[in-house]
């Protein structure tokens, strides 16, 4: 009995001979316990890199910023083609609207999702308006 959980060991074996550190929390997907790369990276031996969430509310909205990703690339690709389809400025400025929208908003998420104990000194940018 070849078992995915010997390859998961061996997996995770290899990991520790590199240095990687297993930590306590396990991978959302599926289960297997997380280490930590000498280079920081967070990885589960069986899926790579990810991204540990600390609550389903996070959760949500790292999905949220995986969409808007999504969009923002989807955004890129349409202008690119309305240009090599000779498309007046219009058209292009309708997905530069959504482009940028969807980069505000991934802003705010980001700024959400931080960690709060991470805001022991907290730095809040002043939003200055580049005033015209
Ligand atoms: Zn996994």
């Amino acid at each position: 009995m070849a078992s995915s959980r010997d390859d998961l060991v061996r997996k995770m074996a290899r990991l520790m001979q590199s240095g990687a550190v297993m930590l306590e929390q396990t991978c959302p997907i599926c289960g297997s316990p997380l280490f930590r790369l000498p280079n920081g990276d967070i990885v589960c031996p069986i899926h790579g890199k990810v991204r540990i969430v600390g609550s389903e509310e996070e959760a949500s909205l790292v999905e949220a910023e995986g969409v808007l990703k999504e969009l923002v690339a989807y955004s890129a690709k349409s202008i690119k083609r309305l240009i090599s389809s000779g498309s007046g400025p219009e058209d292009i400025g309708r997905w530069l609207y959504v482009m940028e929208k969807a980069l505000e908003v991934a802003d705010k998420i980001k700024a959400e999702s931080t960690p709060a104990s991470q805001s022991g000194r907290a730095q809040r940018k002043p939003r200055g308006k580049a005033g015209s």
